[in-house]
């Protein structure tokens, strides 16, 4: 089928009802059909039977055929292939006609592109300029980063974000509309099992964003996909080039007025596993001698089994830190020797990218090394039979752990369940974050042997701290502290050969908070979702191709249709459904929206208060009420936070109820909503726990590592507060006979 425009194409009567006798509209056909092929990965066959089958049932409820559905869904969508030699992997260049060839430059054959497509020898692109110019104009994005703009002043003292990070101010990029910061994610990810292909997506975030909005704001740029892992010289060529174009010449585009603007974009931070870091910085990997790309550590060789590892311990002080000016000197001596020195293996094309620095633009990405790395390891000291004999081994308590670990009812904002430690093999990133900063310490509390439990907590500790919505950089120094105590003890309490390289690269964690601002804010979490949606889509077509690509717009594409379709009126059930087969939430009708962003949900029942709550509400308004009869809600949402009343809660595998409220000390849980007798006013009735913190002090370190864990003991206190008085979440959990309470730490939500 010929792509012989460029043109945007739009559904025509979106608004009109598919039936006279139905309220549903077009665009919401359209939605469901789209959200129900990328569900289940309908095949192309499958999708246009399924457009013939409903056009046949119901005359132009869609677009006639798949052609012009595509072309309503990628409207303005085409993206462009790069071929490269298949004997050299050297760049030849894009394929924009079945005749094109080129001669290599390194094999000096003369080579048609055609015949590379052919053979898989290319990847594909899809303009940056395009998804930036869409986002701004299109989906509204550029005043809501106009309005984050104009009130992000936040105190010197606290890092809210990697707007407050010491790189990202020395290089003084102007606000938004002035310039625009990316964060680039390229990650190899294992596609079919029994093979090593594996596929190489290029993705960003726009940092300037809130934090809430990145992630479903995130862009595609490139994909490779193929044995092994890709030359990045070849990868990156039209990936560089197109982002020194968007700094030098700027990106262009239009505000909702009209008002036409122009904006540098930086791309500032990439953001990799330890696998694709040293590809991207051309250093050796950490297998290989100076194998960190933050550090001049030379590794030590430590035998392990029956072979040796390289391991990082750490000395008396850190080694030298690389520096860019040092490495691109370096560089240049092994280009001219062909001899990496000092780990430095040649130049990179990232060089080239404007104002970037090829060491601190990189981080250690804690999701890889911290939660995948060095957590899953400890667990499996703990856990796995070879280490039974040793005195941190707690496998004979497995049981308990266990049964301890799947009891514990987390709130909504933690994603997956509890899971046993027996099935960690399976465990999610996330999971490990959880296990990390939420159970481990009450989990592990009498389990662990004491010297043990200390050591981890100041692990616990430092990645807590620096999860928090808003970091202290005083605590910094302290985490700084923690961490390299936490580095230094492990040769002897576990043996040399576990200081591995995920566990060195925690002692340059804290440099990268400094210059990046919160952990959070710089993981890797906000690509997953994408790399999984991607992986799916490769499942179902075994090949990377542009339809990949498209499929990938199309999911991405849902969310702006919910907007469009369903936010107006709305049938319940129709909407229901686009959920389930979405994903997506739209708005329910049975919501009441209160004051301050506060919605009431579900069933409300009509009953008078109790003794408690009326004395309770009296002593909080001042006044005494007109009538005692309410209206009760047992689910409410402020400021997109979802709360759950103790006995809403109790019938759920997930405890939504326990708060912490400004103004008070302690822990609530909630114990009833009720709205006030003829008024909009909502009160909330909370229960008390009176608190005290569990303490773990470590030498040399100043500071009760375990502040933020509480000793819970439920009161008879109720108190009445408006919705508004909710702090932040907490996470309740058992042990033995005692209650602990924390408050959550700060990460992405869904
Ligand atoms: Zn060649
Ligand atoms: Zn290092």
């Amino acid at each position: 089928m010929p792509h012989d425009d460029d043109q945007d194409v739009y559904l025509p009567n979106e608004n009109e009802p598919i039936h006279q006798n139905t309220s549903i509209t077009r665009g919401q056909l359209f939605a469901l059909t789209v959200a129900f092929m990328t569900r289940h990965s309908l095949t192309t066959a499958a999708i246009a039977d399924l457009i013939l089958l409903l056009n046949t049932i119901l005359p132009s409820c869609l677009p006639e055929n798949i052609y012009f559905f595509n072309k309503v869904l990628h409207s303005g969508y085409c993206t462009d292939t790069y071929v490269y030699c298949d004997v050299c992997e050297v760049f030849l260049g894009k394929f924009d006609g079945e005749t094109k060839n080129a001669v290599c430059s390194a094999c000096e054959k003369n080579v048609f592109f055609a015949d590379m497509v052919k053979k898989g020898c290319f990847f594909i692109v899809y303009p940056l300029e395009k998804s930036l110019r869409t986002m701004l104009e299109d989906n509204d994005l550029g005043q809501c980063l106009i309005d984050t703009a104009a009130c992000s002043s936040t105190s010197a003292a606290v890092m809210a974000d990697i707007t407050d990070g010491d790189e990202y101010q020395r290089k003084n990029i102007l606000p938004f509309p002035n310039s625009i910061s990316l964060s680039c994610n390229i990650d190899g990810v294992p596609v079919f099992k029994s093979s090593n292909t594996s596929m190489w997506p290029i993705f960003y975030v726009v940092n300037n964003l809130p934090f809430s909005l990145r992630r479903e704001n995130l862009i595609l740029h490139g994909l490779w996909c193929g044995p092994g892992k890709p030359k990045m010289e070849c990868f990156l060529k039209p990936v560089v080039n197109e982002l020194i174009d968007l700094h030098d010449s700027k990106l262009v585009w239009r505000t909702k007025a009209g008002v036409e603007m122009e904006t540098t974009v930086h791309c500032d931070l990439f953001v990799c596993d330890s696998v694709a870091r040293p590809a991207l910085q051309n250093i050796k990997q950490f297998n290989g001698k100076f194998g960190c790309g933050f550090c001049m550590h030379e590794g030590v060789l430590v035998s392990k089994g029956q072979g040796t590892v390289r391991t990082y311990p750490s000395g008396n002080h850190l080694p030298e830190l690389r520096t860019h000016e040092q490495t691109v000197e370096l560089a240049c001596q092994a280009e001219s020797t062909h001899v990496a020195v000092s780990g430095v293996k040649g130049i990179s094309l990232l060089y080239l990218l404007p104002d970037f620095d090829i060491i601190t633009g990189f981080n250690p990405e804690c999701m890889h090394s911290v939660m995948l790395g060095v957590v899953r390891q400890f667990a499996s000291l703990w856990m796995d039979s070879q280490y039974s004999g040793c005195a941190f081994s707690i496998r004979a308590k497995s049981t308990m752990i266990n049964s301890l670990l799947v009891s514990i009812k987390p709130p909504s904002e933690v994603k997956r369940l509890p899971r046993s430690l027996e099935s960690r093999c399976y465990w999610k990133a996330s999971e490990w974050r959880a296990f990390l900063l939420l159970y481990s310490v009450v989990i592990l509390k009498g389990v662990l042997p004491d010297r043990y439990y200390n050591h981890w907590i100041l692990l616990v500790y430092s990645v807590y701290s620096m999860h928090q919505k808003l970091v202290d950089r005083t605590c910094l120094l302290t985490c700084d502290l923690a961490l390299n105590k936490f580095v230094a003890e492990i040769p002897h309490l576990y043996g040399a050969e576990f200081v591995s390289y995920n566990v060195h690269l925690l002692v340059h964690l804290v440099e990268s908070v400094k210059n990046w601002g919160p952990l959070w804010a710089t993981s890797a979490f906000v690509f997953e979702d994408a790399n999984r949606i991607l992986m799916r889509l490769l499942h179902g077509t075994r090949t990377v191709s542009k339809q990949v690509f498209q499929n990938f717009h199309t999911v991405h594409y849902l969310k702006p249709m919910a907007k469009a379709y369903f936010a107006n009126k709305c049938d319940q059930k129709v909407a229901k459904l686009f959920n389930k087969l979405s994903h997506l939430r739209v708005p329910c009708t049975k919501a009441v929206r209160f004051e301050d962003g506060v919605v009431g949900v579900g069933h409300r029942i009509i009953s008078i208060l109790s003794v408690g709550e009326l004395l309770a509400v009296e002593a909080y308004i001042g006044t005494s009420l007109p009538s005692i009869v309410v209206t009760r809600f047992s689910r409410i949402i402020v400021n997109g936070m979802v709360m759950h009343t103790v006995n809403y809660s109790a019938k759920f595998k997930r405890n939504d109820s326990l708060v912490s409220l400004h103004n008070h000390s302690g822990v609530f849980a909630l114990h009833s909503v009720v709205q006030l007798p003829a008024t909009m006013q909502l009160v909330c009735f909370f229960q008390r726990y009176r608190v005290h913190q569990v303490v773990v002090h470590s030498a040399e370190i100043n500071v009760n590592l375990c502040k933020h864990v509480w000793h819970a003991h439920q009161t008879e206190n109720l108190v009445a507060c408006s919705p508004t008085d909710i702090g932040h979440k907490c996470i309740g959990l058992n042990s033995k006979s005692s209650f602990y309470c924390m408050k959550l730490p700060f990460f992405e939500l869904d």
